[in-house]
């Protein structure tokens, strides 16, 4: 009996030891894949309805979302502190989103959509495995805690959350008043000194386009081009305080700076003009409306020692940071 029992209790050893290979170890495989879930976004805190595409909505917890908008408009490559501001000033610009009374046209049913010429760019994790392959869990760990560790923060002006628009690059010339694109007073858009943005973001770069497609786009008549005849074509009349093109005289016609950059499709209003035959060569520097933070300037702050709060009280100047209640 004694030895029959001894075979039996080896038997019991087997078992445990394959249970353990079956089950156990797939499992701590699982768990420790499971990366992502170790940064605590929180389920039961703000959730949002984002459209993604033209039928499609989902709804998630405002930070999951803001990893998504981190990622698609800053390089993943920029430092922390400027990933921080520019989570900070995106969950600003979501809350001002949510709390709003009226409905949007473009999506009454979503709160936010992902396309960046109406709310802000946003990226699905499905989205940024693409982009970043088999970096994905590296770069993901890098945006999700510039998110998570900023968790609740928002940006206000004297007690109210701020519109904090960004733009790429200001090229290197300081961020324009928001006077001078949109037309109205914001007191945290003032002109804010840059020279942080990376040196190849500073250079100039050239755009030509022929005399026809200038005259197509703008809408001159055939009248004002004889009546530019034997002056310059195009004249830039007045500058803005920060030197972008504030006014400009094209044919007999007159165009605000913004309206051509709108209508050219131009990086900036920062730009040289010069017409040599059929054509017409813009220099332009910076990328963006260049109001409100400047990306790369962010970034060329952080390398210098700037944390987050003093990137964001640069660029908008006299907010505080706040943190919502949960
Ligand atoms: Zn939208
Ligand atoms: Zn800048």
């Amino acid at each position: 009996m004694a030895v029959k029992f001894g075979r039996y209790r080896w038997l019991g050893y087997l078992i445990v030891v394959l249970t353990m290979v079956v089950i156990g170890i797939p499992a701590l495989i699982v768990r420790g894949c499971s990366w992502e879930s170790r940064e605590p976004v929180k389920e039961d805190g703000v959730q949002l309805k984002l459209q993604i595409s033209e039928k499609e909505i989902i709804s998630l917890p405002l930070e999951q979302y803001l990893i998504g908008v981190v990622a698609a408009e800053m390089p993943v490559s920029f430092h922390e502190e400027a990933l921080k501001a520019q989570a900070v000033a995106a969950r600003t610009y979501s809350l001002l989103r949510l709390v709003r009374e009226e409905e949007d046209d473009q999506h009454p049913d979503a709160h936010l959509c992902a396309d960046p010429t109406h709310c802000q760019a946003w990226i699905s994790n499905e989205e940024m495995r693409k982009r970043w392959g088999w970096n994905y869990r590296l770069h993901y760990q890098k945006i999700s805690s510039a998110v998570l560790s900023t968790a609740g923060k928002v940006l206000t002006y004297e007690g109210q959350l701020i519109d904090p628009v960004y733009h790429s690059s200001c090229g290197g010339r300081g961020t324009e008043d928001a006077k001078e694109v949109w037309g109205h007073e914001v007191p945290y858009l003032k002109s804010a000194a840059c020279s942080y943005d990376a040196p190849e973001k500073q250079k100039p770069v050239n755009t030509q386009i022929s005399l026809q497609e200038l005259f197509t786009k703008l809408k001159i008549s055939d009248q004002s081009i004889a009546v530019a005849a034997g002056s310059d074509l195009i004249e830039i009349q007045e500058r803005t305080e920060s030197g972008r093109v504030k006014r400009v005289k094209v044919g007999s016609q007159t165009f605000s700076g913004v309206e051509l950059r709108k209508r050219l499709g131009l990086r900036s209003t920062d730009f040289k003009v010069s017409c040599t035959g059929e054509k017409v060569l813009f220099s332009t520097r910076g990328y963006g409306h260049a109001v409100g933070m400047c990306q790369y300037g962010a970034d060329g702050l952080a390398q210098r020692g700037a944390n987050y709060d003093q990137i964001l009280s640069h660029y908008y100047q006299g907010t505080k940071l706040k943190t919502i209640p949960d």
